[in-house]
């Protein structure tokens, strides 16, 4: 089945769809992203990435070119268009086509784009019950990933040299503490305490994020949000990440030492659980 994609308004198939070689997002990045998980043909916390959406376009002045409803009906379309049971849809906002100048042109119109990649058995993924190997690298990305952007070179570097070493994913450092993965929240699990990084310009605010620890505080487990050392990462009882498409999944090897057994925790597959459970149930 060709694939269905959004661009500006039409369904197209994927390879008729096309965007100027005169995009800001292509000539400076300039444009920001969303990733928005289905699982059963629903999508998950869609409220949640159309808040973020909107808080990213904001930062960076490019006008909304669509409602949030008009945003879920086109998703819940794609869903229904490339029949995705489980998988991710994927949506971009780029300031749009102008002659290339630094300065934000005045009248250029935002471009908007969407695709979906089907991920059969997406919340079934054998990682939940082996548990990822990470290795901690220099975060040496720029200073407002609060902002999601389409600016992803250096966590790409970061995910090949994860690979180069043998593990699935790098954990960022930043002055000796852990920022954030690749393209998850990271989190160490230490006595009865779940550790990470409290908010600001350091990380990107996930959505799963703020999921996991309402339920968390909910399930009155103990929340410390604060920055942990690389040491603390390696001397915890358990560790694991957060997104939007890997949900809750735990971390077993830092850098090659085990962290606590070296095999996924009890607070971590009970997040898990907890988290598919709502989130399924709240699904749209
Ligand atoms: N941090 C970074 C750098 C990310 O790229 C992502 C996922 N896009 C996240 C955190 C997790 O955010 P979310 O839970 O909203 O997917």
């Amino acid at each position: 089945m060709t694939r269905t994609v959004y661009v500006n308004g039409e369904y197209l198939p994927e390879a008729e769809a096309k965007v100027s070689i005169f995009d800001r997002g292509f000539l400076f990045a300039d444009g920001v992203y969303e990733v928005t998980s289905v699982l059963g043909g629903k999508l998950i916390d869609f409220a949640g990435h159309a808040k973020r959406l909107q808080r990213s376009l904001n930062e960076l002045e490019i006008a909304n070119p669509v409602t949030e409803d008009a945003l879920l009906e086109i998703h819940r379309e794609l869903v229904r268009l490339n029949g995705i049971e489980d998988g991710l849809i994927y949506l971009q906002i780029t300031r749009g086509a102008a002659d290339r100048d630094f300065v934000y042109p005045k009248d250029a119109t935002p471009t908007i784009v969407l695709f979906t990649q089907a991920k059969p058995g997406l919340a079934d993924s054998p990682l939940a019950k082996t548990g990822m190997k990470v290795i901690s690298i220099e975060d040496q990305r720029w200073g407002r990933r609060d902002i999601k952007t389409v600016q992803l070179l250096y966590p790409s570097m970061g995910k090949m040299m994860a690979k180069a070493a043998g593990a699935d994913d790098a954990w960022m450092v930043e002055d000796g503490h852990v920022t954030e993965g690749t393209s998850n929240n990271a989190y160490i699990v230490k006595g009865n305490a779940i550790i990470t990084r409290h908010l600001g310009n350091e990380i990107l605010h996930g959505i799963t994020r703020a999921a996991v620890l309402r339920f968390a505080r909910e399930a009155q487990m103990v929340v410390e949000e604060r920055p942990f050392t690389v040491d603390e990462a390696k001397a915890a009882d358990e560790a694991f990440i957060t997104s939007a498409s890997a949900f809750v999944m735990p971390v077993v090897v830092m850098d090659g030492q085990p962290i606590g057994t070296g095999q996924p925790g009890n607070v971590t597959a009970r997040l898990r659980e907890i988290y598919l459970d709502e989130m399924r149930k709240a699904a749209v």
